[in-house]
């Protein structure tokens, strides 16, 4: 495999044995804001993804279009079309350079995806909490000219802090919205799930 393929895959599997070992802790999360299957949801996308053929695709664009295309396919609910959506388009403009501003470029087109696709706005108390912070530090940090592998730390370090600002956020998109009075204190288990798959990024692409 050519080597960006390599840390796609890599970071793809990392993300896919996160989720196995989270499973209760996010199905509990979605338990008290939604239906309790947020873990299920992505343990089941992940383990499909992390068991694809990798070894015949070339190019990276490749391997997180598939990825993406199982979370779309084989996970039921909101969170499964919108990772799947990140990834898709993540990895439409995923460069065969890796700066920090090409990295920046195709996780921002990730985000715009899901915002197209879920038309949550920040402060929602979705996924987008965790990711949007993330991708205004990898932009910033490619304006100052930080390397890639700082600026992917820095840039799990915001989602992590955008995860932990959803305990004080109210739900207003999803299942959890129909639960809005009853959702503050808890974490958004979508956030959660993103901050993971930032977190590994930054552990496997640089
Ligand atoms: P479902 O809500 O269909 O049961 P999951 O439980 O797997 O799906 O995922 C719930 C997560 O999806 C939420 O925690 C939230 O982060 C995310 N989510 C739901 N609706 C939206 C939306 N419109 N935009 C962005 N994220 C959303
Ligand atoms: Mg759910």
């Amino acid at each position: 495999m050519e080597s960006g393929v390599t840390a796609v895959v890599e970071w793809l599997r990392a993300a896919a044995r996160e989720f196995d070992g989270r499973v209760l802790e996010l199905n509990d999360l979605d338990r008290l804001l939604g239906d309790g299957d947020h873990g299920t949801n992505m343990h089941r996308g992940f383990h499909t993804a992390q068991f694809m053929d990798f070894d015949r695709l070339d190019t990276p664009n490749e391997a997180l279009r598939h990825a993406g295309m199982a979370l779309v396919s084989v996970v039921g609910g909101a969170s499964g079309p919108l990772f799947g959506t990140f990834l898709l388009r993540s990895g439409a403009m995923w460069p065969r350079e890796k700066t920090t501003a090409s990295i920046a470029t195709a996780v921002r087109a990730g985000l715009d995806g899901i915002v197209a696709r879920g038309k949550a706005e920040p402060g929602d108390k979705t996924m987008v909490d965790a990711l949007a912070p993330a991708v205004e530090v990898l932009e910033r940090a490619a304006a100052e000219g930080v390397d890639l592998q700082t600026a992917l730390a820095e840039a799990a370090a915001a989602a992590e802090a955008g995860r932990d600002r959803t305990a004080d956020m109210v739900a207003r998109r999803g299942r959890a919205a129909l639960r809005a009075s009853d959702s503050l204190g808890v974490l958004d288990p979508g956030a959660v799930s993103m901050a993971v798959i930032l977190r590994t990024a930054a552990e496997h692409i640089s």
